[in-house]
């Protein structure tokens, strides 16, 4: 398979050990086309500054953790990114970094830029993209202060743009494809619930879809200590799920060809719910022999 050597690629550091310095420079000289700018709410160079202190090499270095993989999850709103990227974490060793996650914790904080950006998620547009490399830099900088040297990205890239971006700084070895079923996408969204103590993600919706194509994935429902702190993401209305579909196909999809171009997309369709899929998932990424030690 033309990705499977790519998957045990060692790491190389050479010149990339300061992705956000790179980051934050790239974009400040890059046009961004896609759309309406947070600024000057965020302004580049402040955030440059505040990045190039954190970079600095941390006074006690902990050992890495995991293996070095570079991956990303490419997929619909809805599709499972965010359950199978958190396995894959797990049974790795490596973190589990979703920009959709780093968004929403900006989104708890009060001011304005919490609530421009409330006003863009809630509508199902993108952040700008100067705004999510920020965020993500500040993130990447924090896991390497701790020792972390891979990861896996969940909902980066988006946008052609960040993918560059990426490219220019990181050698991604994989990129995962997860497809669905749109109605079963819209379904999923729809049923989708977060507990608000421990963040776990459940879903109400049964999928049952008939015919030769059909397919059925059984609810994923919340266990006692859950059930009464269930929340719906703001976003997952069936008008902003539809918009969210929409910019993921006009913004999204190209990224998809970016990466296939490079010989980096590994196509996953999903066959069902969790217990079809882990295993198939685990057998197209050759890692069957670690699963005695993924999460059931
Ligand atoms: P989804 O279920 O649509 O994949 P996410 O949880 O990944 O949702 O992201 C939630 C929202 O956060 C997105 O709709 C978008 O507004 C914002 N967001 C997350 N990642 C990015 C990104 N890489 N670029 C721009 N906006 C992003």
């Amino acid at each position: 398979m033309a990705v499977a050597h790519r998957l045990f690629r060692p790491f190389t550091p050479a010149a990339k050990n300061n992705l956000s310095s790179f980051l934050i420079r790239s974009l400040s000289s890059s046009s961004s086309t896609h759309g309406p700018s947070l600024d000057p709410e965020i302004d580049l160079k402040e955030a440059a500054a505040e990045l190039e202190k954190s970079s600095s090499p941390s006074s006690s270095p902990s050992p890495s953790k995991g293996r070095n993989f570079h991956w990303v999850f490419l997929g619909c709103p809805g599709v499972g990114k965010g359950t199978y990227a958190s396995r894959l974490s797990t049974l790795l060793g490596v973190p589990h970094i979703a920009t959709g996650d780093l968004v929403r914790e900006e989104l708890s904080s009060s001011g304005l830029l919490s609530s421009q950006l409330k006003e863009l998620v809630n509508h199902g547009k993108l952040v700008p993209d100067e705004f999510i490399i920020s965020l993500l830099s500040k993130r990447l900088e924090a896991g390497k202060e701790k020792g972390e040297s891979g990861y896996i990205l969940d909902g980066f890239p988006r946008t052609v743009t960040q993918a560059e971006i990426l490219e220019g700084v990181i050698n991604v070895d994989l990129v995962i494809n997860l497809k669905l079923k749109e109605e079963a996408l819209l379904a999923k969204c729809l049923g989708r619930r977060i507990c608000s103590e421990c963040g776990a993600n459940y879903n109400v919706a049964c999928i049952d879809i008939k015919g030769d194509d059909g397919m059925y994935m059984p609810p994923l429902l919340p266990p006692p200590k859950c059930e009464s702190k269930l929340i719906t993401r703001a976003d997952d209305t069936a008008e902003v799920v539809k918009e969210r579909l929409r910019v993921y196909n006009k913004m999204t999809q190209p990224v998809e060809e970016f990466y296939r171009k490079r010989g980096k997309l590994l196509e996953f369709e999903l066959p069902g719910g969790i217990p079809q899929s882990w295993p198939k998932l685990l057998r197209a990424l050759h890692l069957e022999d670690d699963k005695q030690s993924a999460i059931a």
